[in-house]
């Protein structure tokens, strides 16, 4: 498939001289070629996002919803093809795939729900004070304007539905910047917007050069920008605009707990295999994927052998077959860095347990304990099919080596003991505790965001909804 294809420009497709390559991390082959908006174009959608921000907010709820029915309904009629572009753009196992696309069709159920029940508001009696009395104020939610949505490349689809359906959910036009190295997926996102009765302006898709975005982002009328990427970008897109909304998605190293009384044969093969499928998920790709688990002395060397054993039965391959369980990074060069992650880890003195192994684009999936402190491994998102172990004593141990991170994005804690789970959700500086399971769990209604260096603000779908919004007081008088 080597179509042009056109960018989505205020609701209609556009097209232009320039275009990207969009090429499978597996194969190399080209998979797309998409056309690069001019920057008269990008003026164009954007004049058209601001000037329909007020019409948008003004359309009954009832015609939102109806909107973001349609594309949930046609996003899972269309689910094996447009799984297969995620593949085909991502290098992502085509299971992994499907299910992405299954995430964003309840994300768009979601958010039709949100729209029908979204207001916010409330009323306050002024009359404490005697200046108030004969007075009452009510509150509504009314959007901030304009959304700038800037989506990284490791869930193609859905990280961008978790900016489109929260914006169309409260009447906020939306521009999508998709990543370069995945746009094709975000474009069928714009095509299936483009079916809907949204009037002219309200969504464009426009995957704009890197070197292009500083403009974009400082431009004042979008006033609110929803950024999912690396904590280097999103910082500098923060400083760069300090009197605007930016809700800042970030990366992590997740740890996964396993605690002395989680200790039955039957508990340790569970945490062993969900262990060893969410560090591996997606290559490691996720921002919650598990990067490092920390586990009792009780328990670490029979949580140990199952970990290893269940991590060699990830197969990698070909991601467009059935049986692939990890496929390619989202390309060489990301396997490279990986590579050199590792070396460095391992000539520093830490034992590699299994993998260590790069093929073109593709790293095996890997594990490795004693990893010495300082070393990048140590300190950085790995992004990719890496795992380290750590030994500790004790649940106090265990939870200040969790919080022993610049990142916090979400905590796994596998215990049985409620105390010690209400004691995670109280100690662990994480956005999110996972109790019984692995950091990897994420559900659309629940907020979800970091603390420290992994960003600010919450999506999940009514979050970003009174993210993308403000509340406007009345105060009525005489009444
Ligand atoms: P990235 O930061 O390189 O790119 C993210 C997006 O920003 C892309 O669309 C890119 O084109 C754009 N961009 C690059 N330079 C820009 C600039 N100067 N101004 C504006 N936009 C710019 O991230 P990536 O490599 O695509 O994604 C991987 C990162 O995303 C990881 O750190 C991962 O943890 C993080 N992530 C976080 C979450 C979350 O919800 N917290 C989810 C997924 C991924």
């Amino acid at each position: 498939m080597t179509t042009h294809q056109p960018f989505w420009l205020a609701g209609r497709p556009a097209t232009s001289h320039a275009c990207l390559d969009v090429t499978s991390p597996w194969d190399g082959r080209l998979v797309g070629r998409v056309a690069v908006p001019t920057e008269s174009q990008v003026e164009e959608a954007v004049a058209a996002a601001h000037a329909v921000r007020g019409p948008l907010a003004a359309t009954p709820a009832h015609v939102r919803a109806a909107a973001l029915d349609h594309v949930c309904r046609r996003l899972a009629e269309r689910t094996e093809e447009i799984a297969r572009l995620i593949s085909a753009e991502n290098g992502k196992p085509i299971k992994w795939a499907r299910g992405e696309v299954g995430r964003a069709v309840s994300v768009f159920r979601l958010a039709a729900e949100e729209a029908r029940r979204f207001n916010g508001g409330e009323t306050q009696r002024l009359d404490t004070d005697a200046g108030g009395v004969g007075r009452l104020a009510l509150t509504r939610r009314f959007p901030k304007g304009a959304v700038l949505g800037i989506a990284p490349f490791n869930f193609p689809l859905n990280l961008c539905v978790h900016k489109v359906a929260p914006a169309i959910a409260v009447g906020a036009p939306i521009i999508l910047k998709p990543a370069p190295a995945t746009p094709l997926s975000a474009l069928v996102l714009g095509e299936l917007l483009a079916e809907t009765e949204l009037p002219a302006g309200a969504f464009s898709v426009l995957p704009v050069p890197n070197d292009r975005m500083p403009a974009l982002v400082k431009d004042e009328r979008l006033p609110v920008i929803s950024f999912t990427g690396s904590d280097t970008v999103g910082y500098a897109i923060q400083a760069s605009v300090p009197t605007k909304h930016c809700t800042l998605e970030l990366g992590g190293n997740a740890a996964a707990v396993v605690l002395g009384d989680w200790s039955s044969a039957a508990d340790l093969d569970w945490a062993a295999s969900r262990i060893a499928t969410f560090a591996n998920y997606q290559g490691g790709q996720s921002c919650i994927a598990v990067q490092r688990v920390i586990a009792d002395t009780s328990v670490y060397d029979r949580l140990v052998a199952r970990v290893v054993a269940a991590v060699e039965a990830q197969g990698t391959g070909d991601p467009l077959d059935d049986e692939t369980d990890v496929g390619p990074l989202v390309s060489e060069d990301a396997a490279k860095r990986v590579e050199s992650w590792v070396n460095e880890a391992v000539n520093a003195g830490a034992q590699l347990l299994t993998g260590g192994e790069r093929d073109a684009a593709t790293y095996a999936p890997t594990v490795l304990e004693g990893l010495p402190t300082g070393v990048t491994l140590a300190c950085e998102e790995v992004f990719g099919p890496v795992l380290t172990l750590h030994k500790v004593n004790g649940t106090d141990e265990a939870f200040a080596t969790v919080n022993d991170s610049k990142f916090g994005l979400q905590a796994g804690v596998f215990t049985h003991d409620v105390h010690t789970a209400f004691r995670a959700h109280r100690e662990l500086e994480v956005g999110g505790v996972i109790v019984g399971d692995v950091p990897s769990y994420r559900a659309d209604q629940m907020p979800y965001g970091g603390v420290k260096q992994s960003g600010v603000g919450r999506e999940g779908v009514r979050f970003a909804m009174d993210d993308y919004t403000y509340e406007r007081v009345m105060v009525l008088t005489g009444i």
